[in-house]
């Protein structure tokens, strides 16, 4: 079916709802450059001011989903719809969730094809940090894909050129028209790339605060409920978990160190005591979002008992052999070079253990207040920890490693956090900002706790 492209766009401006061929005639056309950047680009911000109905949203998603290549995990594996399981997260600073989260749920007995994406602006991204695991593949041919699925659980993937092209294509257009921050458009980026890299059960992490995409708590909960509507509608059992992203995840923000520290926590063995502590809510944030990625599986079975097993897991040490076996399938060091899963961590342990680092020290004594994560994320880019603009390198050595938490009480002199050397010097102007993510205070929180300057990581859980 054909339509004029301007009565479209006029159709939108109006705030009436477009129907599922005119809606698939946009994205064919702009997927097979029959309609120009410039008419996409006014139907966009025409979009964002009339925003997208429900059913639009499902159809856009449809259609993005359908300008590519789709998996059916169940015909090229055998696996069972309700043992195909996924996880998606909004993004954060330190957000290394998936790395463990997915050995984790493959140990609890389900199968998680887990396909992920780079970092852009102030998150990283977990494909940039598998990538720094040496000779890393993240691309697989489709046998190999399942082999890696049914041998070790999980599988790592990214997304692939013919996966969602017109997702790519209409990203590309909003980021330059400033209609990214759009619940609908993000909604239909978001679930089109899941539908089509075939899941079947997901939970999203909807992260929101300052070091957040979504900065305000009702923003977040609007886009959790978007998610999970479409999702459903779009033939998933989906379920969101509303969290806070104030300080960053964990002890460790850069490419390779996120990745040892992922492999402290599946081991639960960890350099100090300190990294632990750090630690402790970004494995409680783990253990409960595959309580949930397990609840979802089977309905019949209790989130407490789920999340109790999570942790006899992380434990047993069980989910970081099975990352390793992971590590040896898609790992080049392991074919060409018959390097053992160990010995490649080993080399990443070692590039980053030879790199200089920089200490940032407390000049004042007081409460540590706030980790301002979004400025360290920023920072981040300018060390090539993360990327400005898609085409950008990043860098597998250069971190942070932060050495407090936020309430924690803070002496003058004090090592706040260090800061790992990659390719790029981190001159005195860097150091100085980073000094200045965090905030000490001299006055306590009215209560008199200082964790009291600590937010409740999860803020609720979105089922429909
Ligand atoms: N992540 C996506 O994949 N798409 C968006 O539009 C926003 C975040």
């Amino acid at each position: 079916m054909s339509f004029l492209v301007p009565e479209l766009i006029r159709k939108k401006r109006l705030g009436t709802e477009l129907s599922k061929s005119e809606i698939d005639f946009l994205v064919d056309g702009f997927s097979t450059n029959k309609i120009e950047d410039y008419q996409i680009a006014a139907w966009l911000m025409a979009c964002f001011v009339k925003p997208l109905t429900e059913t639009e949203v499902l159809n856009l998603t449809e259609a993005m989903k359908n300008s590519g290549h789709v998996i059916h995990w169940e015909k090229q594996t055998n696996i069972k719809s309700h043992d195909l399981c996924d996880k998606h997260s909004t993004g954060g600073v330190g957000d290394k969730v998936s790395i463990i989260l997915a050995p984790l749920v493959a140990e609890m007995g389900l199968k998680v094809p887990m396909m992920s994406g780079r970092g852009l602006g102030f998150t990283g991204g977990t494909v940039d940090k598998l990538e720094s695991i040496p000779g890393f593949q993240m691309v697989l041919e489709q046998s190999a894909e399942n082999k890696a699925l049914l041998d070790s659980g999980f599988v790592m993937l990214k997304q692939s050129e013919t996966l969602c092209p017109a997702d790519k294509k209409l990203y590309a257009l909003r980021d330059v028209t400033a209609t990214v921050e759009d619940v609908g458009l993000i909604t239909a980026s978001i679930v089109s790339k899941k539908w089509a890299a075939g899941v079947r059960n997901i939970v999203y992490d909807v992260k929101c605060g300052p070091a957040a995409f979504m900065s305000e708590y009702s923003d977040a909960k609007r886009l959790a409920r978007s998610l999970v509507a479409v999702s459903k509608r779009a033939g998933m059992n989906a379920r969101a978990l509303i969290t806070r992203m104030d300080e960053p995840l964990g002890s460790c923000v850069g490419n390779g160190i996120e990745i040892l520290e992922s492999t402290w926590i599946l081991r639960n063995s960890y350099p100090s005591e300190n990294h632990k502590r750090i630690a402790a809510p970004l494995v409680e944030l783990i253990t409960l979002t595959a309580a949930h990625m397990y609840q979802l599986c089977r309905p019949n079975t209790s989130l407490e008992e789920n999340q109790k097993l999570a942790y006899q897991i992380l434990d047993s040490g069980a989910a970081f052999k099975r990352f390793l076996k992971m590590i040896e399938i898609q790992s080049l060091n392991c074919h060409n070079q018959k390097q053992s899963p160990q010995a490649v961590l080993e080399t990443l342990e070692a590039q980053i253990n030879r790199a200089p680092r920089m200490q940032i020290k407390a000049k004042k004594d007081g409460i540590l207040k706030n980790i301002r994560s979004r400025d360290l994320g920023l920072i981040g880019i300018d060390l090539k920890i993360g990327r400005e603009k898609t085409s950008d390198s990043v860098d597998s050595v250069a971190g942070f490693v932060l050495n407090k938490q936020v309430g924690d009480t803070i002496q003058m002199g004090d090592v706040l956090a260090e800061v790992i050397q990659g390719q790029v010097l981190p001159s005195a102007e860097i150091l100085q900002k980073i000094e200045k993510i965090f905030e000490i205070t001299n006055e306590p929180p009215s209560t008199g706790d200082s964790k009291r300057f600590r937010s409740t990581l999860f803020l609720e859980v979105i089922n429909t």
